[in-house]
């Protein structure tokens, strides 16, 4: 058995990524336009149905920066922000000028805590601002409370951006992540469950929306012979080459998913035993997880270790793994924001590891996997 690393989530390609390609270099389209572009858009409108349309743009982030401007965000705007989750859902917000507030989790899905997000709404409203926007996420691919969210954000008359990143391929009540939100953005970064290499796309529920966003991700030109300007644009687009590749993901997304819950369905195998030990899956059936990642929390008390002597245990067996994201309430950057709330983020961030969760690991990595962590378990019993 080899001793490679074994990563967190590697790029995993499924064949005919180098046909478009291949494609797009015999004619010529290097450009952020392209058949591989309208393709791409094409596809994964058909994949998320209920009638979005989807521009493509150079990352996740971009989508964020742009679903904030459509929304009309600006400077001084103050906008609620899940605080588990990676920096890039709450930096667009500082990219305009505006206030990030933060929100807990609540315990069952990790997401946004409707009961928190209600409080801060509230709680804004009195000190005379209401917020602009929700962003909303589905961490590690699980689906945020939908129904409860997406109640509250009706009930005040505001719109959800749902950060559909980690979630492509997952759903709720057999509805695609993605499709939720007055807006969605989802990544196909080189970690995320397909990949471009770096990209993303933001979900429009109509096409005059989806074309205000290119507008905007290609420099916001008027229309006119000459290079003119009313507006303040950016370069944002997605190149007709990182389309290619997102293409041929799209053949295997499914595909991905399927093994990424095999790798789910192999840590709740080898963690069954172990008292103390909780791993993070869907609490009902109506919920359909992509499993991006696979999390354990570990309540020390009962398990007798920590999950940082886990992770460095795998990191000598060259194994990958990571603590959650850190939220951003605890962030140095962030420290000035106001937060609504208690500590479900902050004790998930304690407590948790994301396990190696790609869904081109071998069964050779799987045994692997399997024995430095049953190894840990028979030596942290000793001592
Ligand atoms: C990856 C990610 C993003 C950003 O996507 P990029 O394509 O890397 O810019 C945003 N939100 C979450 C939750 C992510 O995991």
């Amino acid at each position: 058995m080899n001793n490679d690393k074994i990563w967190l989530s590697s790029p995993h390609m499924g064949g005919n990524e180098r046909k478009f390609i291949d494609e797009a270099f015999n004619q010529n389209w290097i450009a952020p336009l392209g058949p591989n572009v309208n393709g791409f858009e094409e596809d994964l409108q058909k994949y998320l149905q209920e009638d979005v349309k989807v521009a493509t743009l150079s990352s996740g982030t971009a989508a964020l920066h742009l679903g904030l401007i459509l929304l009309g965000v600006e400077r001084g705007d103050e906008v609620l922000c899940q605080s588990l989750t990676f920096a890039a859902s709450a930096n667009p917000i500082i990219y305009q000028g505006a206030t990030p507030v933060f929100i807990d989790s609540e315990p069952e899905t990790l997401n946004i805590c409707p009961g928190a997000l209600e409080e801060a709404i509230i709680d804004r409203m009195e000190q005379g601002k209401k917020p602009k926007a929700i962003i909303a996420v589905h961490l590690y691919g699980m689906p945020y409370k939908i129904e409860e969210v997406h109640a509250v954000a009706k009930k005040y008359d505001i719109p959800v951006i749902e950060d559909s990143a980690e979630a492509l391929g997952s759903s709720y009540k057999e509805q695609k992540c993605g499709t939720f939100g007055d807006l969605a953005i989802l990544s196909f970064n080189g970690n995320k469950i397909i990949t471009t290499s770096g990209g993303g796309a933001l979900v429009t529920k109509d096409q005059k929306q989806k074309e205000k966003a290119v507008f905007l991700a290609t420099q916001a030109r008027d229309n006119a012979p000459h290079y003119q300007h009313s507006e303040i644009g950016y370069n944002y687009r997605m190149s007709n080459i990182c389309a290619g590749i997102g293409r041929g993901q799209m053949q295997v997304l499914d595909q991905h998913v399927e093994a990424r819950r095999e790798m789910h369905k192999f840590y709740q195998a080898l963690f069954e035993e172990v008292k103390g030990v909780n791993i993070f899956s869907e609490p009902k059936n109506t919920y359909f997880c992509n499993h991006w990642l696979t999390v354990i929390t570990i309540d020390k008390q009962e398990s007798g270790f920590t999950s940082e002597e886990l992770r460095l245990h795998l990191e000598k067996k060259n194994i990958e793994s990571r603590p959650l994201w850190k939220p951003m309430h605890l962030q140095p950057v962030f420290k000035s924001a106001p937060f609504y709330g208690s500590s479900v983020a902050a004790e998930a961030f304690e407590k948790g590891l994301c396990l190696p969760s790609g869904s081109n690991l071998s069964q050779d990595d799987k045994t692997r996997i399997a024995e430095a962590i049953t190894e840990f378990f028979t030596v942290s019993k000793e001592n």
